[in-house]
C-alpha cells in the first residue's frame, strides 16, 4: 500500500504547538496498530541547531544516533514513543549542502540547478526516506514556521508537488492557526486565520484539517465560521484551547474523534482499539494537588525555559512517580556570581545544573555544586552540571585552586575535566562531539546503580571533554565514586558524592530519554531525595 502523509503547517503566528499536535496524533494512530513515522522540516539555512544558540532556537535534541535536532522531536519521542533517527529532522542547510555538493561533483552533468526542480526534489527524496528506513505506513510530517514566510515556500512547494505524485488520496493537510483575542469586545477573531488558508490556497494547499489555537474558549460556531470560510469540513475544524497539562492533548484530539476522520479519509486500517486508561490516569495524577518539592534549575539560559524543554519534562515526569509536584525555580548562574539569587538555592530541595558550552556563567554553576554539597542539598548534574561537580570537587575538597576544565581554561595546571586525546586536533565547529547512545556500566551498590537496578545502561551523549583520569584514583580517595563507567574502563559516565544524599552527575543527558510513563531513575532519584529533604524539614524554617 501506498506511504500516507499528514502534512502539518502554521499560520497566523508560530510557537502554538503545531509539534505537540503532531506528536499526539502520531501517538493516537500509533495505539490504533498503525506503523508510524514522523518529521520535522526546519527551513533554516543551519545544517543542524548544533552550533545555535539556545536563546534563537531552544533546546538541541539529541537522539540515538547522535542526530542533532529540533525540540519538536523531544516531543514526538515522549508522546509518540518510537525512538527516531537522523531522518526524522531536516533543515534548508542539509537540503543545499547535497544539491550543491552533488553539483560540484557533476552529477546534474551541466545542468542548471535550481530550487524547483532540483531543491523541491532532494526535499521529497528527504520526506520519503522516513518511510523507507522505518517501513512507517504513515509518516507525519511538520514544516516549521508559518505560511508566508519567504524560507519555506520551497518545502511548501515540495508537499504541493508530493500531493500530486503520490496522489491526493494518500495525503492529509492540517493547518494549525492561532485565533487572537480581543480584550475590549472579548471575542476570538478569525480573519488571520482565512488570510493563512487563503495564502496556502494560493500555492496549491487546501487544508483538510484546521486546527485552531486559543488561550480562551472557542465557541462551536466559531468553528463553523472557519468551516464556511475556509472550505473545510465542520468536523475538521477542530477547537484547541490551551491544555493545562501537556500530555491532555492527545485526549482532546481523540474526544473530536479527530484519528478516525483522519483514518477514514486516508482509507487506513486501524487494527486495534487504544487503552487510554493509564495515560488517562497520569493526566489525572498530574492535576491532582500534591505536595511541592522546590527544584532550582541553575542555568545560563534560564530566560527561555525552552533551552531547557526535556531537563523540564523529565523532571515532571519524576515528580509524578514519587507524588510530588515539582517546582522549578530558575536561577540565573551569573547571578550567584554577583552574589544574587542566593535565596532560591536556600530555599530549594534539590538543585539540577544542565548541560552547556562556553565559559559564560560557569563560575556561578561551581558556585551551586559547592553549596549543593557542603549543605546536602539533593543534586542531580547533567554533563556540564557533572563537569562543575568534578571542578568543585578538586578545588574545595583536593585543594586544588586553579582546577578547571581546559574547556574554560586552557593553562589550568589541574585540568580534571579535559579534551578526550582523539579530539584534540579537532578544530571544527560542528559535529565534532561524542554524539548519541553510548553504553555505561553501572559500579554496583552505589546511587547511581540503586536508582538504575540494572547493571548496564545506554545513553545519549552530547559533549566534548571528559573527566581526566589522571585525577581518577584521588578523587576516590576523597569520597567521590564513579558509578558509571565506559565498558572499556576509560570514560567516566557518572560520577557521585559517597557521603551525601543524592550528589549524582552524569556525563550523558539522562532528560533525553525521560519518558512520561517511563520516568529516569536518575531524575527519580533527585526528586525523592528533594522530597525527603522537603519532607524532614531541612528546608530553612522561613520559606515554610
Ligand atoms: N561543554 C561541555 C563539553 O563539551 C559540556 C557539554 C554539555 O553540557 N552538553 O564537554
Amino acid at each position: 500500500m501506498a506511504t500516507k502523509y499528514i502534512f502539518f503547517t502554521g499560520g497566523v503566528v508560530s510557537s502554538v504547538g503545531k509539534g505537540v499536535t503532531a506528536a499526539a496524533l502520531g501517538m493516537l494512530l500509533k495505539e490504533r496498530g498503525l506503523a508510524v513515522g514522523v518529521q520535522k522540516l526546519d527551513p533554516y539555512i543551519n545544517v543542524d541547531p548544533g552550533t545555535m544558540s539556545p536563546y534563537q532556537h531552544g533546546e538541541v535534541f539529541v537522539l540515538d544516533d547522535g542526530a542533532e535536532t529540533d525540540l519538536d522531536l523531544g516531543h514526538y519521542e515522549r508522546f509518540i514513543d518510537i525512538p527516531l533517527t537522523r531522518v526524522s529532522n531536516f533543515t534548508t542547510g542539509q537540503v543545499y549542502a547535497e544539491v550543491i555538493s552533488k553539483e560540484r561533483r557533476g552529477d546534474y552533468l551541466g545542468g542548471t540547478i535550481q530550487v524547483i526542480p532540483h531543491i523541491t526534489n532532494e526535499i521529497k527524496r528527504r520526506i520519503g526516506l522516513v518511510a523507507k528506513t522505518t517501513g512507517a505506513e504513515i509518516v507525519l510530517v511538520e514544516v516549521g514556521g508559518t505560511v508566508g514566510d519567504i524560507e519555506s515556500q520551497p518545502f511548501m512547494e515540495a508537499l504541493r508537488q508530493m500531493k500530486n505524485e503520490v496522489g491526493r488520496e494518500n495525503v492529509f493537510f492540517v493547518h494549525v492557526t492561532w485565533l487572537p483575542y480581543i480584550g475590549a469586545t472579548g471575542e476570538l477573531k478569525t480573519k488571520p486565520t482565512q488570510h493563512s488558508v487563503a495564502a496556502l490556497r494560493s500555492i496549491g494547499i487546501s487544508p483538510n484539517m484546521i486546527i485552531a489555537r486559543s488561550d480562551h474558549p472557542i465557541e462551536s460556531e466559531l468553528c463553523d465560521k472557519i468551516a464556511l470560510f475556509c472550505d473545510v469540513d465542520k468536523e475538521a475544524v477542530v477547537p484547541m484551547q490551551t491544555a493545562p497539562v501537556l500530555y491532555e492533548v492527545p485526549m482532546l484530539l481523540e474526544k473530536f474523534g479527530i484519528p478516525e476522520f483522519i483514518i477514514d479519509k486516508l482509507k487506513l486500517k486501524a487494527t486495534r482499539t487504544p487503552d487510554w486508561k493509564a495515560w488517562q490516569k497520569m493526566v489525572a495524577e498530574v492535576s491532582k494537588p500534591k505536595p511541592t518539592v522546590n527544584i532550582a534549575l541553575v542555568g545560563k539560559y534560564v530566560e527561555l525555559h525552552d533551552a531547557y524543554m526535556s531537563v523540564r519534562e523529565a523532571l515532571r515526569h519524576a515528580a509524578l512517580s514519587v507524588g510530588v509536584e515539582a517546582e522549578i525555580s530558575w536561577v540565573h548562574s551569573t547571578d550567584l556570581e554577583k552574589n544574587k539569587g542566593w535565596d532560591v538555592l536556600q530555599n530549594a530541595d534539590g538543585i539540577i545544573v544542565p548541560g552547556g558550552f562556553g565559559s559564560r556563567g560557569i563560575e556561578g554553576k561551581i558556585m551551586a555544586a559547592r553549596y549543593a554539597r557542603e549543605q546536602k542539598v539533593p543534586y542531580l548534574g547533567l554533563c556540564l552540571g557533572m563537569q562543575v561537580m568534578c571542578i568543585e570537587f578538586a578545588r574545595n575538597v583536593l585543594d586544588y585552586e586553579d582546577a578547571n576544565s581546559s574547556e574554560f581554561d586552557r593553562s589550568t595546571e589541574t585540568p580534571v575535566i579535559d579534551l578526550m586525546i582523539e579530539q584534540r586536533a579537532i578544530t571544527d565547529m560542528g559535529g565534532t562531539m561524542r554524539l548519541g547512545l553510548y553504553p555505561c556500566i553501572l559500579t554496583p551498590g552505589t546511587k547511581a546503580a540503586e536508582a538504575y537496578g540494572v547493571e548496564q545502561v545506554d545513553e545519549r551523549h552530547r559533549h566534548r571533554f571528559e573527566f581526566n583520569n589522571a585525577f581518577k584514583s584521588e578523587f576516590e580517595k576523597a569520597g567521590m565514586v564513579f558509578s558509571g563507567m565506559s565498558p572499556d574502563g576509560k570514560l567516566v559516565e557518572i560520577a557521585e558524592i559517597a557521603d551525601h544524599p543524592y550528589m549524582v552527575g552524569s556525563q550523558f543527558h539522562p532528560e533525553f530519554l525521560s519518558r512520561p510513563m517511563r520516568p529516569h531513575p536518575l531524575f527519580a532519584g533527585l526528586v525523592k531525595a528533594a522530597k525527603e529533604r522537603a519532607g524532614n524539614g531541612s528546608r530553612s524554617p522561613k520559606d515554610g
